[in-house]
């Protein structure tokens, strides 16, 4: 083993030079030096080295990923575990899978930037899946605030047999004891403001696993469901990279719509491969989803705040936006519906939003209040409908 990183990683490395110095593109650095800070053990990562290249795999004689196994091709323990696990799923796809031709040169990138974005594209015979650090940093956050006011309510240590943390308990916290909160909500929009300006937060929650108020549902919960959201943005964009051909511009609704039906059978057969990501199968894909409503809300308040909106047509552009994302959270919910499990998997995909959107709301009260006149409800953000989506294709 030598210290020369692989051809595919260093090819990134020189894009993304590039790719910095053209602000247009949705990646952009800026000095975000602090690590992702996901508790790993490194028995994780060891374990499924050996889990992912174990028996024989056809892909790994079809294509080339040894590189994957290599410590020097990955700036951290998550960047890897991430790579692994799409490396994974790729090689329980059938063969006769169309796009089989394209599962080779495949990387995965968590990029240092303030930008909270998550893309894919390609670049000579490489293809390349992208989540900022700033992305895996909001969800952390939220979760931390969720999990924080819900550990202040008491729920976790209650002997009720409970097995999830929930939105109620959170609610009913919120609505008891609203002051007590002020510091976490307020933290949690701060990094919203930060990310929309692209600025480095100044203040993110400590590190999670010795909290002294988390209980046990709390640690069951926390760590896969963080992992389950990145790998859903991850599965996500390799959608994309199956499915369509990369182009620089935006991707169309139809697109998003088609990429979030890929992620959907390919988070499956990672949960099926994994009973950590069995647990989160519906809340994880609940909660990447819930995320990014939270941030386009609080980004939109704060082009309302620094005026960088003006004029009413713009602004119906923002929200056009955020009832797309919200017609793709309840499409999301018949394809795998539908297709596997049927109402388990709807239940617990509804409870995860009913859950997390607690928090929209309670943040949505703040922005409403410390934003006062300048924004209204409308403008900000509807819980999704139990209703079962006509699927859009538009
Ligand atoms: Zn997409």
């Amino acid at each position: 083993m030598t210290n020369v990183k692989a051809p595919i990683v260093d090819h990134y490395d020189k894009v993304a030079f590039y790719r910095d110095s053209d602000s247009s593109r949705l990646t952009r650095f800026t000095d975000e030096s602090r690590t992702v800070t996901v508790n790993f053990d490194e028995n994780w990562i060891s374990d499924l080295k050996r889990r992912v290249f174990n028996d024989n795999r056809r892909l790994f004689r079809d294509f080339d990923y040894n590189w994957a196994l290599e410590d020097q091709n990955f700036s951290t323990p998550m960047e890897q575990y991430i790579q692994l696990k799409l490396l994974d799923v790729l090689a329980d796809v059938s063969p006769d899978h169309p796009n089989y031709l394209k599962f080779g040169n495949i990387c995965f990138r968590i990029s240092n930037t303030a930008n909270m974005n998550a893309e894919s594209f390609t670049s000579e015979s490489y293809k390349y899946v992208c989540v900022t650090s700033a992305y895996v940093k909001y969800i952390k956050e939220f979760l931390y605030t969720f999990f924080e006011i819900y550990a202040k309510s008491g729920a976790d240590n209650a002997s009720s047999g409970r097995k999830r943390t929930s939105g109620q308990a959170v609610y009913d916290e919120l609505s008891r004891r609203p002051l007590e909160h002020e510091t976490s909500l307020a933290r949690l929009i701060h990094t919203g403001f930060s990310y929309s300006r692209y600025k480095i937060p100044l203040d993110l929650a400590p590190p999670v696993w010795n909290h002294p108020l988390f209980g046990e549902h709390i640690k069951a919960e926390y760590g896969p469901l963080i992992i389950g959201a990145d790998l859903f943005l991850a599965l996500h964009e390799l959608g994309h990279i199956l499915e369509h051909t990369f182009k620089s511009t935006r991707r169309n609704h139809r697109e998003e719509i088609e990429a979030d039906r890929a992620a959907s059978s390919l988070f499956l057969i990672a949960s099926a491969r994994d009973p950590v990501l069995a647990s989160v199968h519906a809340r994880a894909p609940a909660l990447a989803f819930s995320v990014l409503r939270h941030f386009n809300m609080i980004r939109r308040v704060a082009k309302i705040v620094d005026k960088s909106i003006s004029d009413p047509d713009q602004m119906a552009g923002e929200l056009e936006e955020e009832r797309l994302l919200l017609q793709r959270v309840q499409v999301y919910r018949n394809f795998v519906a539908d297709n596997f499990m049927a109402r388990d998997f709807a239940d617990a995909y509804w409870s995860g939003l009913d859950d997390f959107f607690v928090l929209i709301a309670a943040s949505q009260v703040w922005l409403l209040r410390w934003a006062g006149q300048r924004t209204k409800l409308s403008d900000l953000i509807k819980r999704p409908s139990r209703a079962k989506h006509p699927e859009a294709t538009r």
